[in-house]
């Protein structure tokens, strides 16, 4: 399987890292290496210094697909959950300066915490979906799907047109505003509407 993961997809996050705005996906991946499952303590690497959380809704891909059209792809994804794009930022802009590539900032093993999914028929309206993110019982970031930028169905199109989709992949689909450092210690907790889908430390 492969993670497939979205930058820049709610405007005010763009915006905090004084990114433009995109105006089509940005897209990186993560091997499948990066998983970190079942709310296992994330254990923060020694490279780096500024290691940053990124809240995102996940979506679980259940059949195999090219070229999907954007009016078919609601039928490519069945599940939804949470997941942490841990970001080493400090790597992420060195390598941004520089016009690098991205993995050593975002592919790191542990940099893919993900929650147990939940079938999307009993989430209700997917484009009116809360996701919070509380460290150590502080809210830190707080958003809705009504603000994405690319709808989950305009992502699977986009992607699938350069890579074939495959059951069981994963599409991390950006994340929300207040992103910033965690520490050795901190408890994650990470909320879906009501649903408390994440809670781990970082060791
Ligand atoms: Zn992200």
């Amino acid at each position: 399987m492969k993670i497939i993961a979205i930058g820049r997809n709610y405007a005010e996050h763009a915006k905090e890292l004084n990114n433009p705005v995109p105006t089509i996906p940005v897209i990186f991946m993560k091997p499948d290496t990066a998983i970190l499952k079942d709310n296992k303590p994330f254990y923060h690497p020694d490279f780096s210094q500024d290691i940053h959380h990124e809240i995102e809704v996940v979506l679980k891909v259940c059949k195999e697909g090219k070229h999907i059209g954007e009016k078919f792809a609601d039928g490519y994804y069945d599940e939804i959950g949470l997941g942490i794009d841990f970001t080493a930022r400090d790597i992420q802009n060195r390598h941004k300066e520089k016009g690098l590539p991205w993995e050593l900032a975002k592919g790191f093993d542990g940099s893919a915490p993900i929650s147990n999914f939940i079938p999307k028929a009993e989430l209700g309206d997917l484009y009116n979906l809360n996701l919070r993110l509380d460290i150590n019982g502080e809210t830190r970031q707080d958003g809705n799907t009504k603000d994405l930028l690319f709808s989950f169905e305009r992502l699977i199109a986009f992607v699938s047109q350069y890579i074939t989709l495959k059951k069981g992949d994963l599409i991390f689909t950006g994340t929300p505003p207040g992103v910033s450092k965690v520490g050795v210690g901190d408890h994650l907790e990470g909320y879906l509407n009501d649903n408390k889908l994440l809670d781990f430390f970082v060791k």
